[in-house]
């Protein structure tokens, strides 16, 4: 390989300044570009291709589990997200309102959704009557926006795509078995499919959901030891029945408020994928989610178009056959050395070379993204050994980002050396709180960490140890980390 074909497209070492190793990333493997918005971005046909195996495999799961989806409109009336108070304070500062409709002032404000509950809550009213209509399971794939001041590609932006799930329940034990349920879910696929560990729990109360009785979430270690939250199920208690009146009598014929859940996965993830499993060189996508699995490279020299383009051609039929995302590379303006740092960029997570030689003995080489280990395989035996090395890969990936998240939780017994662990390791550090906000906020204003998860089984979170910062007894032991 050329020199100069390394060169092509290189980006900031992600150990030198991880941020700018993020958004050049972001750009070069074409994931997403800015627009003159701001805060709002392009998702690109690449990045969206990742979106949609993402919405593939979660869609499958959610209705798997008894959801069907559903679609509710982008506004809602001023009136309807006025209904919960707490739901109206936690999202005004970021909402973006319609006012003029054609020519005409609206007599009320339109919010463009921040979230649905308001909106799904009021429908729900005329809906849900009695014990027979339910229990109410509907999730919806949309848009979402809220007016952000610092904006990051994926990870923070004015508008993003997520689905949202809202349920209704006739008793409240059925209301949480769900919101566990769906955290489970998430960090089932969050795991299996994102090759991403998780730490699953329940929110603080000053970090839940606005209208929510508790929140629930998985969160991720990044790379550069932020946690990411991936997602979020609320147990929406009674707050919103009672605020839209969503009534329903029960087996013993008494009208009784429903018990709702809300849940969400964002854009967001995709952001976890990069900063997850990226390095120097680029992406290296997970081969489950991966839109390409495998990209076929015909080795250019001589009449190439003759004597190689063909056996390429017929190996990726064979491949896609097989049930593989596959391509073939035979443009000829690009050099092979060029195409292999290209591939790389885009995380593709298996490179297959075959050149004159390796025709010549029906071979070919497999070069993995994640190890850059080389292979050789006889044509004819690509279809069965592809999957099995495709899923290594997908293995080592998660391998390598556990043992990362596992290195990278520790515990803190004193508030020094809680900020110590922040100065030097960052990471997940786990200590003993005493319950008070108080303690919560100077944490975050002394050190920009907050609480990300408790454990959700109480008796495993409680702790006899005074609190890390206040001294006082300590409540439960908790996951602290500066986040995204
Ligand atoms: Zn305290």
């Amino acid at each position: 390989m050329k020199e100069n074909d390394r060169q092509v497209k290189q980006i900031t070492p992600k150990s030198e300044d991880f941020s700018k190793w993020y958004i050049e990333l972001v750009q070069k493997a074409e994931l997403a570009d800015y627009t003159p918005m701001k805060g709002m971005m392009v998702i690109r046909p690449h990045g969206y291709a990742i979106w949609e195996n993402i919405q593939r495999l979660l869609d499958a799961r959610i209705k798997a589990s008894g959801h069907v989806n559903a679609y509710f409109p982008l506004f809602i009336p001023e009136g309807f997200l006025k209904k919960e108070a707490e739901h109206v304070e936690g999202f005004s500062p970021e909402v973006a309102w319609v006012t003029i409709g054609g020519k005409e002032e609206l007599e009320e404000r339109l919010a463009v959704r921040p979230t649905s509950e308001a909106i799904i809550g009021h429908m729900y009213a005329r809906w849900i009557k009695s014990w027979r209509d339910l229990p109410v399971l509907i999730n919806q794939w949309a848009n979402i926006v809220r007016w952000e001041k610092v904006t990051r590609p994926f990870l923070r932006t004015t508008e993003f795509l997520w689905q949202e799930g809202h349920t209704c329940h006739e008793t409240a034990e059925e209301g949480e078995a769900e919101t566990l349920k769906i955290l489970e879910l998430y960090r089932d696929f969050c795991e299996t499919e994102l090759a991403i560990p998780v730490l699953s729990g329940r929110k603080s109360l000053r970090e839940k959901f606005a209208g929510a009785q508790m929140t629930y979430a998985i969160e991720a270690l990044m790379s550069d030891g932020k946690a990411l939250q991936m997602g979020t199920s609320h147990n929406l208690g009674q707050h919103f029945s009672k605020a839209f009146d969503i009534k329903f009598e029960d087996r013993g014929q008494t009208l009784q408020y429903v018990w709702q859940t809300s849940w969400g996965m964002t854009t967001r993830t995709i952001g976890a994928l990069i900063m997850v499993h990226g390095d120097d060189s680029g992406l290296r996508f997970p081969p489950r989610i991966a839109p390409v699995q495998a990209v076929l490279i015909p080795i250019s020299v001589g009449a190439w178009k003759e004597t190689v383009l063909p056996t390429v051609r017929a190996a990726a039929e064979a491949l896609r056959a097989a049930g593989l995302r596959v391509e073939v590379d035979a443009r000829e303006e690009a050099t092979p050395g060029w195409k292999f740092s290209e591939y790389e960029m885009r995380g593709v997570p298996l490179r297959i070379e075959i050149g004159p030689r390796d025709v010549k003995s029906g071979q070919a080489v497999l070069v993995r993204r994640d190890t850059r280990e080389k292979e050789i395989v006889p044509l004819a035996a690509l279809p069965a050994r592809v999957p099995e090395v495709l899923e290594a890969i997908q293995a080592r990936l998660f391998a390598d980002a556990k043992s990362f998240l596992d290195a990278n939780i520790r515990d803190a017994a004193d508030y020094a050396g809680f900020k110590d662990i922040l100065e030097n390791n960052r990471g997940f550090i786990r200590a003993p709180w005493c319950g008070g906000e108080e303690c919560e906020d100077r944490i975050k204003a002394e050190t920009m960490a907050t609480i990300r998860v408790m454990p959700i089984d109480e008796a495993e979170s409680r702790t006899d140890a005074p609190c890390v910062c206040c001294g006082r007894p300590g409540k439960a032991l908790a996951f602290f980390a500066r986040s995204y």
